[in-house]
């Protein structure tokens, strides 16, 4: 899987990019490449921004920036790039990002992803670069990069080697195994601290027993999550 990711903040990956299942992934042939959005401008102080049209408060990002950006990392006008790619803008506004949607994009080869600043993207970027919109929640951030590093984290440790021992991939929360319920609780040693029991059943030895409790309390944390 090769990542690209537009950016003022191209640094900011360094510290994704040493991260365990990251450097897993990276070893095993995956990528995630940094463009910095600045490096492309044709303006004076390195300017990428402006005024909003119509008054308001904050900067925009400026769609020549952009389209200039992608057409020099890609060789290629980007209203056709996003015919044989993905090219995800990051907005408070988009597609929730969920197990389904992590799923899908960790099918993908390629994924190019787009950080937005200040006050966001001039339309016309989402519009005419972009295939879809994709949001970490309905809450806003100050820029895309916490959010490509979120996707970045929740696909990559979906392909194969990503995390050291991959059953800990296959029953995961909302994952196949668990026909997407919740993870069951986990505990460990001290069987017992401050007076605070492990479930007897997990101690029993009982397999049966064992997949049966964790079930039902997949069941139950799932119930609890569809009654909000
Ligand atoms: N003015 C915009 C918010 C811009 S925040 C509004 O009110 O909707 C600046 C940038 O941060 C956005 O362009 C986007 O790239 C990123 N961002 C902020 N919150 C996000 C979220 N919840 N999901 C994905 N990206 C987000």
């Amino acid at each position: 899987m090769n990542i690209d990711i537009f950016t003022l903040f191209p640094e900011w990956f360094e510290w994704l990019r040493a991260q365990r299942h990251v450097r897993n992934a990276i070893a095993r042939g995956s990528r995630i490449d940094c463009v910095d959005i600045r490096e492309h401008t044709h303006l004076s102080g390195r300017q990428v921004d402006d005024a909003p049209y119509g008054g308001g408060a904050g900067m925009v990002l400026r769609v020549d920036v952009m389209d200039a950006a992608l057409k020099a990392h890609y060789g290629e006008d980007p209203v056709r790039l996003r015919q044989s790619r993905r090219v995800i803008a990051l907005s408070p506004h988009g597609r929730l990002l969920d197990e389904r949607y992590v799923c899908e994009l960790a099918e993908e080869r390629e994924l190019t992803l787009l950080c937005g600043r200040y006050e966001g993207f001039d339309e016309r970027i989402i519009e005419h670069f972009a295939t879809e919109s994709l949001s970490v929640g309905r809450y806003v951030l100050s820029g895309g990069e916490l959010a490509a590093m979120v996707v970045c984290d929740a696909v990559l440790r979906k392909l194969p080697g990503a995390l050291g021992d991959e059953r800990s991939a296959a029953e995961e929360s909302f994952g196949e195994a668990l026909d997407g319920m919740p993870e069951y609780p986990h505990y460990t040693r001290p069987a017992s601290h401050r007076g605070w029991p492990v479930p007897e059943v997990l101690l029993s030895g009982d397999h049966a027993e064992i997949a049966d409790w964790r079930r039902r309390q997949s069941v139950e944390r799932a119930r609890r999550l569809s009654d909000g």
